[in-house]
């Protein structure tokens, strides 16, 4: 019959060597964040350290030069592990306080292998890892931005850092053999090690995922060609930003910008051309507007912004400023110098139960009026025009042939 000990021991084996393929691969799927590869060495790290606690327990206890190395192992496992969570928020792998920690237990756990203290080693070890798990917590504990992956992982490092850290100080002078209490300590130690090295795989797992969806959120609201929000992007940020302004009572305007006949710069310089135009177009405005305010690409040539804090009136001034100032970029990349002009629609609220549609609806209008007066122009929403007027522009602008004013 098997050791129930080095049974487990197997388990936690075989569970390391498994945590740190999974890492490894999860590195190499998900767009490789340096990190997961750390996370990956910390298991391949800590199967060394179990491969060598099974060898002390099957035959090599009292092998003094083991147990320094399975701890020193085990410790490095946990320092690699932090050094993962540091590489995660962009911290340097190695903070000030970690290597004081680090070099302070490294000098201890030498003093007391020499010494031929095994009780020692292991509390210093046990201690060691609740201090690389509280400080692996610390990376996202200070931060508001932090999402319910990262509580869920700063509450199972935690948790398991005191269980550590109660075995560490027990380890210190672990109860006679023969008393009920030395049971009681195994019992604690066979639980905690196991369960706080395989849940810290699994929650580092379930981290990387929550990162890689919220990349992906971020990118999916995103314009590939200008770098700005998409309509689907915009549209949730800006019906965020509207409830938020309706609550705090704030003005907040929305406004529509399109490109003043774009096609005729197509047809001209090239789509190429075109596309380098959109960009130049968000640059200038995405440089102008204030950090809080929203930029997105609601349209091909058609953008939506939303000003918070601002009333249509101080908006109107805003924009037309940054309207005048499109007028000295000059768009690079064809024979002679081009520019590009835009009109603008603009609308406002403040505290009403204004939606985004409804606000969108009444900036297009206002565009429209800028369009039809000669455009290169900012208009502040009227009363609705009708209709059918609008749905004329729409049609009929594309087949204008009057030559690019603008240019
Ligand atoms: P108006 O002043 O009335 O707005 O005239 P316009 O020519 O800008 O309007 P129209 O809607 O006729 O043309 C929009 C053009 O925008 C047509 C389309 O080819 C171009 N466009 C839309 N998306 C892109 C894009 O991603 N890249 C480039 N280069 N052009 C685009
Ligand atoms: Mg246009
Ligand atoms: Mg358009």
């Amino acid at each position: 019959m098997i050791d129930p000990m080095i049974a487990m021991l197997f388990v936690m084996e075989f569970i390391s060597l498994m945590l740190a393929v999974i890492l490894v691969t999860a590195w190499h799927s998900f767009g490789r964040p340096r990190h997961a590869l750390t996370w990956g060495a910390a298991f391949g790290i800590a199967s060394f350290a179990w491969a060598g606690q099974i060898a002390l327990t099957g035959g090599q206890a009292g092998n003094g030069l083991l147990d320094y190395g399975v701890r020193l192992l085990s410790m490095m496992m946990w320092s690699t592990m932090l050094i993962g969570f540091r590489q995660r928020r962009g911290l340097p792998s190695l903070g000030g306080l970690p290597l004081v920690v680090g070099a302070g237990a490294l000098a201890a756990l030498t003093i007391a292998a020499v010494q031929g203290s095994a009780n020692v080693t292991s509390a210093i070890a046990l201690l060691f890892a609740a201090a690389m798990m509280a400080m692996s917590a610390s990376t996202m504990m200070f931060r508001a931005d932090r999402g319910p992956a990262e509580c869920a992982v700063i509450t199972m490092l935690l948790a398991f850092a005191m269980l550590h850290f109660t075995a560490g100080t027990l380890a210190f002078a672990p109860p006679a053999a023969g008393d009920g209490g030395l049971a009681l300590f195994r019992g604690l130690m066979m639980l905690t090690l196991p369960s706080a090295f395989t849940g810290t795989g699994l929650f580092v797992m379930f981290l990387l995922a929550a990162d890689l969806a919220e990349r992906m959120g971020r990118l999916a609201a995103l314009d590939p060609l200008t770098g700005v929000l998409n309509r689907r992007g915009f549209e949730q940020a800006a019906a965020r930003a509207i409830a938020n302004a309706r609550r705090q009572g704030q003005p907040l305007t929305v406004v529509v910008a399109d490109i003043d006949r774009f096609k005729d710069i197509n047809d001209r310089f090239g789509h190429a051309f075109g596309d380098r135009a959109l960009c130049r177009f968000t640059d200038h405005i995405a440089g102008a507007i204030r950090s809080g305010d929203l930029l997105g690409r609601i349209g091909g040539e058609e953008f939506g912004l939303v000003l918070v804090d601002a009333d249509a009136s101080i908006a109107v001034e805003a924009i037309d400023r940054i309207r005048m100032a499109l007028g000295q970029v000059e768009i690079d990349g064809a024979s002679m110098p081009v520019r590009i002009t835009a009109s603008f629609g603009v609308t406002g609220t403040c505290g009403g139960d204004d939606t985004l549609p409804e606000m969108l609806a009444r900036a297009d209008q206002a565009l429209y009026r800028s369009k039809i007066s000669g455009r290169n122009r900012v208009t502040l929403s009227a009363p609705a025009a009708p209709q059918e007027e609008r749905r004329e522009w729409r049609d009929s602008h594309r087949v204008e042939s009057s030559p690019v004013a603008s240019w």
